[in-house]
């Protein structure tokens, strides 16, 4: 008899894209960026003095929510950061989902939303998207223990326009509403500019994509400082030394150059839309994406089976079994280059279905 196996926190883990080993591969998978991150974080890499790691960093990491203040023109007790995107979402939903009530998140979206809700036993909701892959904002009116959805939404990469987004926050005034901004660079204007009138509003991003620093693990959320102020004091209940130092460091440096951002971010739009031309003269369709990724489905090839052959080319997409999903790649946008390796790749393998 085990008995102590009756108390263990059972889960379903979310499972994160394939991170493969080799030379000369191409990967699409999980939505990094495929530029190098700024000549500012190279830079200060390479003078970083070893001797600040004998001691505990700076638990409010100061030097970065100080960077991140000036770029968003906020107050820093506007900013939390965490541990990438991730840590900072699982500390939300923690901090902010704790009525008996259910959450509602759209039900292709995130799959980790699912998987904190039943880690931290949050009861949930989750609203089909309409038939064009958009979200009803009419889903989301009032009664509910708080809001999630990204957007743009991810694996779709639809963007919702700042008006339904409001028409969201105007109906939810009781509950926080969390707008996750993983992909916002790539796509229209952000709710950022919603905080002053919407003091239930959490706005989060994340180094991962569009600062090209996956590597470091960084991410924060913007809100009012009353929900910021939670957000530590359960922060500090957990774990004060969350974000390492050369994280701090280097992620300010990220944030200094704005100039090499915008370049970044504009070459890979630019990518984006070249591919969904040639995506779509391969037979693939497409909700239009507004993120560095397209979701795309083959009139006549099935998913899984372009999937494998990709990968025997060494070329990673990403291909989600769930149901629903399972006839469709998520591909991320990477280099000119590796695009055109992809597009060749694919004429091949769709010439022999
Ligand atoms: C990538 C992603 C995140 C997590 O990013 P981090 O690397 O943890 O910062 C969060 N939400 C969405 C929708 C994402 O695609």
């Amino acid at each position: 008899m085990r008995l102590w196996e009756n108390t263990i926190r059972r889960v379903t883990p979310y499972v994160p894209g394939e991170q493969p080993k080799g030379e000369n591969l191409v990967k699409l998978n999980t939505n990094e960026n495929p530029y190098p991150p700024a000549p500012g974080v190279i830079k200060a890499l390479k003078e970083f003095n070893t001797d600040g790691l004998r001691k505990y960093p700076d638990p409010a990491a100061s030097v970065l929510t100080e960077a991140l203040a000036e770029y968003y023109g906020l107050k820093e007790d506007q900013i939390f950061v965490g541990v990438g995107s991730d840590d900072v979402i699982a500390m939300a939903f923690m901090t902010f989902f704790n009525s008996q009530k259910p959450i509602r998140f759209p039900e292709v979206t995130y799959s980790f939303y699912k998987v904190w809700a039943e880690l931290f036993k949050i009861p949930y909701e989750t609203p089909a998207l309409r038939e064009d892959f958009t979200i009803d904002p009419a889903d989301y009116h009032g009664n509910t223990g708080g809001i999630i959805f990204p957007n743009p939404n991810a694996p779709t990469g639809v963007y919702m326009p700042l008006d339904q987004v409001e028409e969201i926050l105007r109906n939810n005034q009781d509950a926080v509403v969390m707008v996750d901004e993983a992909y916002i660079d790539f796509a229209g204007p952000s709710a950022l500019s919603l905080l002053d009138r919407y003091e239930n509003l959490l706005v989060i991003q994340t180094f991962s994509k569009s600062r090209s620093l996956a590597g470091l693990r960084i991410g924060f959320a913007m809100g009012h400082p009353d929900l910021i102020r939670a957000l530590n004091d359960v922060k500090y209940s957990y774990n004060s030394y969350t974000m390492n130092l050369p994280s701090q460091i280097l992620g300010a440096e990220a944030v200094k150059d704005r100039a090499y951002f915008e370049k970044r971010v504009k070459q890979i739009v630019a990518s984006r839309e070249r591919a969904k031309k040639r995506l779509a003269k391969l037979g693939f369709t497409f909700p239009d994406s507004q993120a560095n990724f397209i979701f795309v489905t083959h009139r006549k090839a099935g998913a899984e089976g372009i999937f494998q052959a990709l990968k025997e080319k060494q070329i990673y997409v990403r291909y989600f079994k769930t149901p629903g999903l399972n006839n469709s790649l998520r591909i991320t946008i990477g280099t000119d280059e590796e695009m055109d390796r992809l597009f060749e790749e694919l004429e091949r393998i769709i010439k022999e279905v």
